[in-house]
């Protein structure tokens, strides 16, 4: 944890108010439903930054250079909105890997460390330590570090406050893993519900979208992806419909052991589809820059051609144009439809071949 010497008057009403600011960026499109039930359970409360916009990519852009990945610089900018909203005790994890030998990207594990040197206004970073891989530190150093500003270090209560963390977080993937978009399983997750949809709808095309939470689900990033295979009558299929076995079995099945803490968003997700037959084609989305993607992205392509499974890749970056972005969607979709039909028809005449012709005897009965 960062406290700045000589605390300015809004981090220390921050403190005393229990008030904690969470960037709506990277992690957060994972562990938000957790941080709720968890902050909540203590009576910290939550402000969170404004959903993205074009001023938050361009002012996180002109903080860092030109090479950073587009989340990290999305991430820039949620902390600028936070601190305009005069949230000055804002939680910045230092996520450094989640398992042995298995880490985080280099921007990931450093994000605190760039944070601090390119946001040149006094705030209170609480900088909690995930690190299981170095220094054996697991979720309940990570959670005890990140309410010790606010004097919380009741070992009971925060594993009190962890179950309740947990329990939101449950009742979350339960509703995604029902096939209910992540908006809507967020919102009831958030309420205390669990809401199972009775009806699934039907659609011709099945789509898996492979990509990292912050990338898919961060509307403005991506540009409303979902919504907008959607509307195209594409049923869209991610990560989080599958149990963390399906994901680890996905990894696998590229021929490889994890060695990235995301890998699951990616690999896992990408090799799990692959298999389906259900799944008519895969879409990777990655940000320009990132190199664990284009490592992942290399192997899942291989891996698409042996299986002949169609697969478009999608690099954005804070100049992507949503008018070129959405004529390859449509034009992808398009593809997908054309091959549907054309293995109906050929199916329909392999069966026609096989079978000798038989009169129906049954019209002729009828008219006699
Ligand atoms: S995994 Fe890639 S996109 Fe994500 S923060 Fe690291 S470099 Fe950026």
């Amino acid at each position: 944890m960062t406290i700045v010497e000589n605390m300015d008057v809004g981090i220390m009403a921050n403190l005393k108010e229990k008030v904690i600011g969470i960037p709506r960026a990277m992690s957060f499109y994972h562990n938000y439903p957790f941080y709720f039930g968890f902050f909540n359970d203590l009576g910290i409360k939550i402000v969170l930054s404004d959903v993205t916009t074009k001023q938050t990519m361009s002012e996180g852009a002109s903080l860092v250079v030109t090479e950073t990945c587009l989340p990290i610089k999305v991430y820039v900018g949620h902390v600028l909105n936070l601190l305009s909203k005069g949230v000055e005790n804002i939680l910045v994890p230092s996520l450094q890997s989640v398992d042995t030998k298995i880490y985080n990207c280099s921007k990931i594990r450093g994000l605190p460390d760039l944070i601090r040197n390119v946001v040149k206004k006094p705030f209170n970073m609480i900088e909690a330590t995930l690190d299981k891989s170095e220094k054996n530190q697991g979720l309940y150093e990570f959670l005890a570090e990140c309410v010790a500003p606010f004097g919380i270090t009741d070992k009971n209560l925060i594993k009190k406050a962890s179950k309740a963390g947990w329990r939101c977080y449950n009742n979350f993937h339960v509703m995604t893993k029902s096939g209910m978009p992540y908006s809507k399983a967020l919102s009831y997750a958030l309420q205390g519900k669990v809401v199972i949809l009775s009806e699934v709808k039907e659609y011709p095309i099945s789509i898996a979208l492979v990509g990292h939470g912050y990338n898919i689900y961060d509307e403005r990033v991506c540009m409303k992806i979902v919504d907008k295979l959607e509307k195209m009558d594409v049923k869209v299929c991610s990560a989080l419909q599958l149990s963390s076995e399906q994901l680890s079995e996905g990894i696998a099945a590229l021929g490889h052991d994890k060695y990235w803490a995301n890998e699951d968003e990616m690999t896992g997700t990408a090799g799990h589809y692959l298999k389906d037959n259900k799944i008519d084609g895969l879409i990777t989305i990655t940000a320009f820059g990132c190199g664990p993607d284009s490592l992942m992205v290399e192997r899942i392509t291989r891996k698409a051609k042996q299986y002949g499974k169609p697969l478009l890749n999608l690099t954005i970056d804070e100049q992507t144009g949503e008018a070129g972005f959405v004529t390859r969607l449509e034009a992808f979709v398009d593809m997908l439809f054309r091959k549907k039909r054309a293995s109906i028809v050929n199916k329909i005449n392999i069966s026609d071949n096989d079978t000798e012709y038989k009169p129906n005897t049954d019209i002729i009965e009828t008219i006699s």
